[in-house]
């Protein structure tokens, strides 16, 4: 097996010698998928990749979807977009395979849009004018999916401004310069199963409606229409229409791990954020860990460092708590972040330690790990890792913050599928 940052990201001098490492299993993205499509056998299935793929590496992961089946892929930035169509012609996949972006500001230069040969998204006259500009000068038509705004009071036309936006768009089809492939919309609480969110992404599913026949009205004729994330494609099948947007569960992460695991959803977490252990060491009881002293050593205890920090976007706010798993050659060991979480590392507490206190020398107990023994911070519970919910619980946040906010100095090292084992086997260093 061989194991290299991906060559394709940059600062890769930087990366290569850099400690810690997110280990992502393309195989594992690529079951992921094969679960989801099962979920909406009927549906296309774009594969979410905005944001670096979640932090997972925007190049590996398109291609493992792609060889996993995926029709589409998706990014919110048009600028993520160019780079992707980039990688994607480099890889030697041909401009059929679709494209959308999302979110665009004013004074873009959609021409280079229309170059690569995305799919865009209109919520608003202001954009279409833009893009329609630019299919002039370009001489061909943009690709565009109408964006109706159905209860999330985010980007996507209201019902109010539909039909002005309807008309214009069926001026520009009737100049050329628009292809309506697609209209669409996003649900705001399907993750949620009480009554109110059930209430809820029904009022958007019927928004929908009525919004495609203002569409239709104004005879504007979208082949596609979409809804579904990775919740409406898990738990709701009337939201699946002709394509659906698989992000966080392509990842392996439950969208709402309070009501389903991932374990639950027959998925795999592809992440295992992992760092050697830089210090093992021994500390007196009542000793004060980190920034501000936050936390005293209940006992003597046993301390690792983990070089790996906020900046590397460890959430400060999992100081104190947050679980970290260190495979020794003896088995595994749980420790938990103590004190506060600093820019480039944090203390873990690895268990109380033997020998009398103030005299660590006086015996010289076993340490519980060694210096170069490899912490994990988060992977796939099923080999014995927190998960990346754990840590979200910890920081009060969601998993896709936990995985989508990894620094870029973190190297990703990507495991090709077929490695022949079993699944998710964590790596050895
Ligand atoms: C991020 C995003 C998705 C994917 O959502 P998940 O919950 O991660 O599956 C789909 N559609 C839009 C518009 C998004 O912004």
């Amino acid at each position: 097996m061989t194991e290299r940052p991906d060559a394709a990201r940059p600062d890769d001098a930087l990366r290569s010698d850099y400690p810690a490492r997110a280990v992502v299993d393309l195989g594992a993205i690529g079951a992921n998928l094969r679960v989801l499509r099962a979920a909406a056998p009927t549906s296309s299935q774009m594969a979410v990749v905005k944001a670096d793929a979640y932090g997972h590496g925007l190049g590996p992961v398109s291609l493992a979807a792609l060889r996993a089946g995926a029709d589409w892929l998706g990014v919110a930035q048009v600028a993520e977009a160019l780079d992707l169509r980039a990688l994607l012609d480099a890889a030697g996949i041909p401009r059929s395979l679709p494209v959308l972006a999302w979110i665009g500001a004013r004074g873009f230069d959609w021409g280079r849009a229309l170059d690569a040969d995305i799919d865009l998204s209109v919520s608003w006259t202001w954009t279409l004018a833009e893009i329609c500009a630019a299919a002039r000068d370009r001489g061909r038509p943009a690709r565009i999916h109408v964006k109706i705004d159905t209860g999330m009071s985010r980007a996507g036309s209201t019902l109010a401004d539909l039909p002005a936006l309807a008309a214009a768009i069926r001026t520009a089809c009737d100049e050329g310069l628009v292809d309506v492939v697609g209209a669409w919309s996003h649900l705001s609480r399907a993750d949620d199963p009480s009554d109110e969110g059930l209430a809820s992404t029904a009022a958007h599913i019927e928004a929908f409606e009525r919004g495609l026949a203002v569409l239709a009205d104004a005879g504007v004729r979208p082949r596609i229409r979409h809804l579904a994330a990775t919740s409406g494609i898990l738990w709701h099948p009337d939201s699946h229409y002709d394509l659906v947007r698989a992000g966080i569960g392509l990842y392996g992460l439950s969208p709402a791990p309070s009501v389903a695991s991932s374990a639950d959803l027959g998925l795999t977490p592809a992440m295992t954020l992992e760092a050697p252990l830089t210090s093992v060491k021994a500390v007196d009881e009542d000793v004060p860990a980190s920034y501000g002293g936050t936390w005293r050593s209940p006992t003597r205890r046993w301390l690792g460092l983990v070089p790996l920090g906020y900046a590397d976007g460890i959430l400060r706010a999992s100081s104190n708590g947050a679980p970290v798993l260190v495979r020794t050659p003896d088995g595994d060991r749980a420790g938990r972040v103590v004190g506060r979480v600093c820019m480039d590392q944090v203390i873990v507490d690895l268990g109380p330690a033997d020998g009398a206190p103030g005299a660590p020398s006086a015996r010289t107990p076993r340490p519980p790990a060694r210096v170069g023994d490899r912490a994990v911070l988060f992977g796939d519970p099923a080999s014995g890792a927190p998960s990346a919910d754990d840590w979200a619980a910890c920081a009060d946040t969601i998993n896709y913050e936990i995985v989508s906010r990894l620094g870029e100095r973190i190297p990703r090292v990507h495991l090709p599928e077929n490695r022949g084992g079993t699944r998710c086997q964590p790596p050895t260093t």
